[in-house]
């Protein structure tokens, strides 16, 4: 039987021979001192990389937001997110345990929310309200379907959460999908943010391992948090020099993610009893709808992992998929014929 198609997330790849060796020739030190230069290089890369003073090196994807967050809040404030987003669905509820803040949600279109439903979600000065603290946007949008925030509607977020003195926080952790597939720098976006995250797991295939980038005053806030989360480690260059490895190999190659992505869709687009809005698919991920009465998700999702396909399902009728440095062209193939068998 051919190699498993493993479509369920980008995080489920794994460290190439060269970024291993990378990873055992690592130079390392106390990062809780300040000693690791590995870590220490890897932090002053993503800096520069966003346009920031300074990161911090964290473990996962939600430990960089949830520090972020509580950072920059007191607990008992609210902040604004988009109901689908990432920290607030996905996060094993940290908001609310080691944030300690409450949410106020704002329905969005694929992840993007518009300045106007924020104007009316800040709190106005009251004794009883619970004050608006930070404006959480994600980009890519990774429920949204992978979809990239237009920068003008940043912008126009930007300037009226200025003009009310609320700081602003990106859950970048696909940033780099956003850029590649804009031809836009990390900068451009990190530029309207007090805070932004990056995770190197993800589609850049580094085994752990994700930022906080803003202010040199916020990061040294941060990294009493971080500690305090948990999140202080030793010698973990080795970790961090898979993701300098990662940012210098597997950055401009999320292209050809996006094209398997399109590619998958189209595919999916020509099977009958499946429904997708190829349009829709901005960078490497891919949500479908099995529109087949008799045939639920988890039945076709069994037989795809028969065939030694495996996707993720999200929801009565809907699927995702989403593509990554060990996926080829040929492997986006054989999922579109093992889907179309399953079909019939
Ligand atoms: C994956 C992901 C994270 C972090 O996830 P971890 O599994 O904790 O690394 C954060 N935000 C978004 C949008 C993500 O897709």
């Amino acid at each position: 039987m051919p190699a498993v198609v493993d479509l369920r997330s980008d995080t489920v790849t794994k460290p190439s021979p060269a970024m291993r060796k990378a990873m055992a020739e690592a130079e390392v030190g106390d990062d809780v001192y300040h000693e690791d230069p590995s870590i220490n290089r890897l932090e002053e890369m993503v800096a520069a990389l966003y346009g920031k003073e300074a990161a911090l090196y964290v473990p996962s994807g939600t430990m960089a937001n949830q520090v972020a967050i509580r950072a920059q809040t007191h607990h008992g404030d609210e902040i604004i997110m988009e109901r689908s987003s990432h920290p607030f669905n996905s996060e094993a509820g940290a908001l609310a345990a080691l944030a300690g803040v409450q949410v106020n949600l704002i329905e969005g279109r694929r992840g993007i929310i518009e300045v106007d439903q924020i104007k009316a979600a800040v709190r106005t000065p009251n004794v009883h309200h619970a004050p608006t603290a930070l404006i959480c946007l994600e980009n890519t949008h990774n429920r949204g379907g992978g979809s990239i925030w237009p920068l003008d509607k940043i912008r126009a977020i930007r300037e009226y959460a200025l003009s009310v003195g609320v700081p602003m926080h990106l859950d970048g952790a696909r940033l780099l999908n956003a850029c590649v597939a804009t031809g836009l720098t990390p900068k451009d976006y990190a530029v309207y943010f007090d805070s932004c995250t990056l995770c190197l797991s993800k589609g850049l295939g580094a085994p752990v391992g994700s930022l906080i980038i803003g202010s040199k005053a916020f990061i040294e806030r941060a990294h009493r948090f971080r500690k305090q989360f948990g999140g202080g480690m030793r010698q973990a260059g080795i970790l961090a020099a898979a993701g300098i490895y990662a940012l210098e190999h597997n950055v401009e190659r999320l292209a050809e993610d996006h094209l398997n992505a399109k590619r998958l869709a189209r595919g999916i687009a020509d099977i009958e009893g499946l429904e997708v809005d190829v349009n829709a698919v901005e960078t490497n991920i891919v949500y479908f709808h099995v529109r087949k009465a008799e045939l639920t998700v988890p039945m076709l999702l069994e037989r795809l992992k028969a065939e030694g396909v495996l996707m993720g399902g999200t929801g009565p009728t809907s699927i995702r998929a989403v593509t990554h440095l060990d996926v080829d062209k040929e492997g986006i193939d054989r999922a579109v014929e093992v889907l179309r068998a399953a079909m019939k």
